[in-house]
């Protein structure tokens, strides 16, 4: 089987697997790509997460939680004890 094109520099991979290139693009790239741009590229979205976790304060945090979990007791529950309401 033939080597996978890396999708960020165009070379040929050093192996048939590649590596996954997320986050910077869908499919395949090179060890090298890998090192130095996908790698740090995650790393660099996982510290940006963990800050955006930081900077919420617990409330803005269970109430984020609150509505992705789109539960109908949780919101009702929300609403019964804030001034903000949320809709259901
Ligand atoms: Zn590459």
């Amino acid at each position: 089987m033939e080597n996978p094109k890396c999708c960020i520099c165009n070379r040929e991979c050093e192996n048939e697997y590649g590596n996954n290139a997320q986050p910077i693009k869908e499919g395949r790239c090179c060890d090298d790509c890998n090192d130095r741009k996908v790698i740090p590229a995650r790393i660099d979205s996982y510290l940006k997460s963990r800050k955006r976790n930081i900077e919420q304060n617990p409330e803005q945090r269970r109430r984020n939680q609150v509505i992705s979990s789109g539960n109908k007791w949780a919101i009702e529950n929300w609403n019964a004890t804030h001034n903000e309401k949320l809709k259901i």
